[in-house]
């Protein structure tokens, strides 16, 4: 039975991940300090016999007993509201964590993926975003410590590659949605989903004319799936190329729930990308993937999610933990 440990395991991404890696047949190991993360998005892998759950921050040493066989590091506030309120553990998790990851994996003999971002592009002056694109990055704005994060987790990632020989994948993920998001993550789309069902207005930062390329779960972690099980250790995007203006994802989210608050207007924050939107052509040639759930499926199924949550849910305050 192939052996995987997991980062992050109880964020949104991570708890998706935990789940595909159990359906394969593998034992999981998921790993978390809840920091961003949530154990009620994985109470339900608790009783597998194929699944742990090791309480801990990976910016500390990372000891697993046994063998691995693939290690995946997704741990890392993820929102733009959570790397501003810990910039510091974002910065840690991102250098020091990867780093000690990566000296497991070595000790492990462990083929080993980081989930990397469409932030390394910037705000980007290529458009759509190529994986040769280098990016257009503040390193001292205030996603400079997400960004750069994400950029040295790549640099040391190709170092142990090049030097160690390592086996590394980096996928380069673009916006993902799903159910399991944080309502009061400040991503666009609980915070769009979270003011329809409070009853609020929806606020659009900016004039609205801002892109995002918006994929759904399931079609990121088949991509990421086929990375890991490929030979190809540069970075590859997986996202969905569909892109749309946040004035217009604003609509569609009134639509689907049918609020009838308004828009309202907020200004916009310091260096937030004008537009993105992934060029997928060495994901479909080298993987075999492109993205298959509509926006329309999507969105159904997410906000589905959300409305059947418990009423209390809707207004919990942000639960970070740890500092
Ligand atoms: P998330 O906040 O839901 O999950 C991140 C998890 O990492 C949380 O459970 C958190 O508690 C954990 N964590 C953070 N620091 C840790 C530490 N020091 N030790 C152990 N655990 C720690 O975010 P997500 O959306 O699931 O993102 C997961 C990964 O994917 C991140 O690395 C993020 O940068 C990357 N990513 C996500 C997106 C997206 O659209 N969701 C896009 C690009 C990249
Ligand atoms: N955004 C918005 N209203 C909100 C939250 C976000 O208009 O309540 C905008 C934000 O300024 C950005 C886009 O939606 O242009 C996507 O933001 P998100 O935080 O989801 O992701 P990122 O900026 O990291 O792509």
């Amino acid at each position: 039975m192939k052996r995987v440990l997991i980062t992050g395991a109880a964020g949104f991404l991570g708890s998706h991940l935990c789940e595909r890696f159990l359906k394969e047949g593998m034992y999981v190991i998921g790993m978390d300090n809840l920091i961003t993360g949530d154990m009620r998005n994985i109470e339900h892998l608790m009783p597998d016999p194929n699944f742990e759950f090791n309480h801990h921050d990976v910016t500390k040493f990372v000891h697993v007993p046994g063998e691995l066989d693939y290690i995946l590091h997704f741990a890392s506030p993820a929102s733009p509201i959570d790397y501003l309120k810990i910039p510091i553990q974002t910065l840690k998790v991102g250098a020091m964590g990867t780093h000690n990851l990566l000296g497991l994996a070595r000790v492990k003999k462990a083929r080993f993926i980081i989930a990397s971002t469409s932030e390394v592009y910037g705000d980007p002056l290529v458009h759509p975003q190529t994986e040769e694109y280098w990016g257009h990055v503040n390193p001292i704005g205030p996603r400079g410590c997400y960004d750069e994060a994400k950029r040295y987790q790549e640099a040391i990632t190709m170092a142990y590659h090049r030097y160690h020989e390592l086996e590394t994948r980096i996928v380069r993920i673009f916006n993902t949605y799903g159910p399991r998001m944080r309502l009061n993550d400040g991503r666009v789309l609980p915070a769009f989903i979270g003011q329809a069902l409070r009853g609020e207005d929806i606020t659009v930062f900016g004039d609205g004319s801002q892109t995002r390329s918006f994929c759904y779960v399931d079609d990121l972690v088949e991509g990421i799936f086929r990375l890991l099980m490929s030979d190809y250790s540069l970075p590859v995007n997986i996202g969905n190329p569909g892109e749309i203006t946040i004035g217009q994802f604003a609509e569609e989210i009134i639509k689907l729930t049918g609020t009838t608050q308004k828009v309202v207007y907020k200004p916009l924050p310091q260096d937030d990308p004008k537009q993105r939107q992934p060029d997928i052509t060495k994901a479909r040639e080298i993987l075999g993937w492109e993205p298959k759930v509509s926006r329309e499926e999507g969105l159904r199924i997410t906000y589905d999610y959300f409305r059947n949550l418990p009423t209390e849910r809707l207004y919990e305050e942000s639960n970070h933990r740890g500092f």
